[in-house]
């Protein structure tokens, strides 16, 4: 309870606040709610600061009893509290209206996807960066991913960069396989794959060494399953997910390299204890940590949700390693209210780029929930229950995520200032939003010539449609692919490139 200036209003609060003990409903309310099924109690998702509880059992989320709900006290000021009161007041009158930014509005009076402002915003990522930047000189490829994938989300022709894209990231291939962050740096899986995803997206694969991929891949497998980022540095799911990517993009043999240390112990493949080490990573939380033991946070989830899609279809893989329904429950708690963005963590402010990380989880959530059932799916419309709120998070990226002025570019926050990697899964996570993807069961999950992980290749997408969508038909922003985030055209390009190919 915050300290007031005159002590009899602190006097006065506790003896009137709700949230107080002495104030617990009588058991009979008790009863009701043990009673009660839990599909009717209806989940709204774990109390987030500012969020006024009410003794409502409507209003409660299932893992909230009625006995203890008032043990909860929200109007606790602290840090974190105050950081939150501060990010609601800067988004409000952007999602109420009252403050429009000079931006262009739609149909429904929420702004318009600045679409062309943006591809002016990303295009100039790619030019000479201010000094700045500089700390950013080991994270080259990643600049070069967010905007060309950032730019083929809002259906800009990339192609035009392929020939420069390849000969920028030329010199950091290393002889030993994989690709450094700059210039004469080691090679890093984190690395790799955003030049991979970005040499994907201009069509440019052919560059790729892949024996020499294949053996550096090799180097960082680890005896319990798991990949490190480099050799010798951490081993976490990052990894897991970069390196299976990689793997399946490039059609790279799953059995380890002769001489791949995890040999050693036992090991034959890239796949072998993989799931369960990544099931070793779900927290107390239900959500998923970078390596056991760590705590929960969004952007993980995806890649232990991706990686585990690579592996098998989702609705095999990801309930055999993981306890969907926990990690369900900690999804959606991350849904922020009032903003309706994603935050990343348990009690954290909402951020944009979640947008993706979190926003990216349910396709692949949803599929597998599915049961392998895809006839369930294809009956979906804008009046069937939805795990996450599409519309809060089209709402919280129109009105808070675009810079205004003649900028372009989109943000963490209205606070923030735009920069590719914001703007890139912002647009992600809007098409997570705006559309919908469906995995075909009825495909092929391994290809019998090559041995080729073919799970992640049976997606398809649809536009969701219907009055939820506060979005005009303009504003919509292309198909994702839903594993490796990337046009799905690019991945259907990728997988035909190398479908028969064989190591020389
Ligand atoms: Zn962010």
């Amino acid at each position: 309870m915050p300290l007031k200036e005159n002590p009899d209003d602190t006097l006065d609060e506790l003896m009137h606040t709700k949230a107080r003990i002495e104030e617990l409903p009588d058991d009979d309310d008790d009863e009701d709610l043990a009673n009660e099924d839990n599909d009717d109690i209806g989940f709204s998702g774990p109390p987030f600061p500012g969020r006024h509880l009410t003794t409502s059992k409507h209003a409660l989320p299932p893992w909230l009893q009625i006995a203890t709900i008032n043990l909860i006290h929200n109007d606790l000021t602290t840090a974190t509290s105050e950081s939150q009161q501060n990010v609601t007041a800067e988004c409000l009158p952007l999602l109420l209206g009252k403050d429009t930014q000079g931006l262009e509005l739609n149909s429904r009076g929420i702004p318009r996807l600045r679409r062309q402002k943006h591809a002016e915003f990303l295009h100039g990522t790619l030019g000479n960066l201010p000094a700045p930047y500089q700390v950013v000189d080991a994270s080259r490829p990643w600049l070069f991913y967010w905007a060309l994938a950032g730019l083929s989300f809002l259906g800009e022709d990339v192609s035009q960069y392929r020939e420069r894209l390849i000969e920028t990231v030329r010199p950091l291939k290393n002889l030993t396989g994989g690709f450094g962050g700059g210039h004469g740096q080691l090679s890093h899986c984190a690395c790799s794959y955003a030049t991979l995803l970005a040499l994907a997206a201009v069509g440019g694969l052919d560059c790729v060494d892949r024996k020499q991929m294949w053996h550096w891949l090799g180097s960082i497998k680890q005896a319990d399953g798991g990949f490190r980022m480099a050799t010798g540095a951490e081993e976490d799911i990052r990894g897991a997910y970069c390196a299976m990517t990689i793997i399946t993009l490039l059609n790279l043999p799953l059995a380890l390299p002769p001489g791949a240390p995890a040999r050693s112990s036992g090991l034959e493949t890239f796949t072998d204890k993989l799931g369960a080490w990544v099931g070793s990573c779900q927290t107390y939380e239900g959500g998923i940590a970078a390596a056991p033991g760590n705590e929960a946070h969004g952007a993980y989830a995806f890649c232990a949700l991706a990686c585990l899609s690579i592996l098998d279809a989702p609705q095999k893989s990801i309930p055999k390693y993981l306890d969907v329904q926990a990690l369900l429950s900690c999804l959606a708690g991350l849904q922020t209210s009032p903003e309706g963005g994603f935050a990343g963590r348990t009690n954290k402010l909402v951020d944009a780029c979640y947008s993706h990380w979190v926003g990216g989880c349910w396709a692949l959530v949803e599929a597998a929930l599915s049961g392998g059932d895809s006839a369930k799916d294809t009956t979906m419309d804008a009046t069937t229950p939805e795990l996450w709120s599409r519309e809060g998070l089209t709402r919280y990226l129109l009105c808070c995520g675009q810079q205004p002025g003649k900028k372009g570019g989109m943000r963490d926050k209205p606070s923030a200032r735009p920069d590719g990697y914001h703007t890139c899964y912002s647009l992600a996570g809007l098409s997570a939003a705006q559309n919908r993807y469906r995995y075909i069961t009825e495909r092929e999950t391994i290809d019998h010539a090559s041995g080729r992980l073919m799970a992640a290749f049976n997606w398809e997408a649809e536009k969701v449609v219907g009055k939820t969508m506060v979005f005009d038909e303009q504003d919509r922003v292309e198909f994702v692919h839903p594993v490796f985030v990337l046009p799905m055209h690019a991945v259907e390009r990728a997988k035909a490139q190398f479908e028969s190919a064989t190591l020389v």
